[in-house]
């Protein structure tokens, strides 16, 4: 018998995955190492890591730049 606690739902802490601070399940900051942290990884107890949306949209519109600029160039 583990007298460990493997119930998903018994996580009242979050770790910041940054520098391992236990925070509070709802905190979006890491008051600590002042990291973004995203939701409870209820596997692991630990924050999930945030997506990171700026660097996806930059890396869109550079990417759809670039496909212009050949359709331009070859047109
Ligand atoms: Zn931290």
């Amino acid at each position: 018998m583990s007298a460990q606690q493997d119930n998903a739902s018994t996580f009242t802490s979050k770790k910041c995955l940054h520098c391992g601070n236990y925070l509070a399940i709802d905190e979006r900051f890491c008051f600590s190492c002042k990291k973004k942290v995203g939701k409870l990884n209820r596997k692991t107890g630990m924050a999930h890591q945030p997506i990171n949306w700026i660097s996806y949209i930059i890396c869109i519109i550079s990417w759809t730049f670039l496909v212009f600029y050949i359709w331009w160039a070859f047109l």
